[in-house]
């Protein structure tokens, strides 16, 4: 499948930030060679994370790297715990708020975006220094997203995958790696 086919594929459901310029797709999405940081901000955290490539995109808020086949990993600086919150459209229960990890699990699930199911209920999963909670979501036979949300310091993160659901399995276990690796880093001066 060539990367038009992938990037077409990856527009059904939600839209998805997707790098103008073709990147080279790593061939081994268990790859940690590339160590990818979401900055931290006067104020508030970032982290660090060992990924098999370098990002494709980076923002303040969010960065995605292309880990391997049709596999989107994407990390977000959702906000300060309990700030208002920047959904598109709130939803029962977020009432407005950024909630804490277990809690934006599992509202992910029972609130998912138009054109997503749930697959499964919220779980706790560990991460480096703790744990986050975990949400399974599909959009149609073709896309699963995999999110797990993490709280640092009073801030909502999260770390998740986006692929296909055949290739779910090697994504999680790619997506568990980098989870392993994260290393918080602290507000910026
Ligand atoms: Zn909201």
């Amino acid at each position: 499948m060539d990367l038009d086919a992938v990037r077409a594929e990856y527009r059904y459901g939600r839209s998805i930030l997707w790098p103008v310029a073709a990147p080279r797709v790593p061939r081994d999405p268990l790859g940690t060679a590339h160590l990818v940081r979401l900055e931290p901000t006067p104020g508030s955290p970032g982290l660090e994370l060992a990924t098999a490539a370098p990002p494709t995109t980076v923002e303040e808020n969010c960065l995605n790297v292309l880990i391997g086949p049709r596999m989107l990993l994407g990390v977000t600086r959702v906000g300060r715990i309990g700030a208002p919150c920047a959904c598109d459209e709130h939803t029962p229960g977020c009432r407005g708020a950024v909630l804490a990890a277990r809690a934006a699990a599992v509202n992910a699930g029972e609130h998912p975006p138009q054109g997503w199911e749930p697959a499964g209920t919220a779980s706790e999963v560990p991460v480096a220094d703790g744990s986050g909670w975990k949400v399974v979501r599909d959009a149609g036979p073709t896309m699963r997203n995999v999110d797990v949300f993490v709280d640092h310091g009073g801030w909502a993160f999260i770390v998740g995958v986006t692929t296909s659901p055949e290739r779910s399995e090697v994504a999680v276990r790619a997506l568990g790696g980098v989870l392993t690796s994260m290393r918080w880093l602290p507000e910026a001066a």
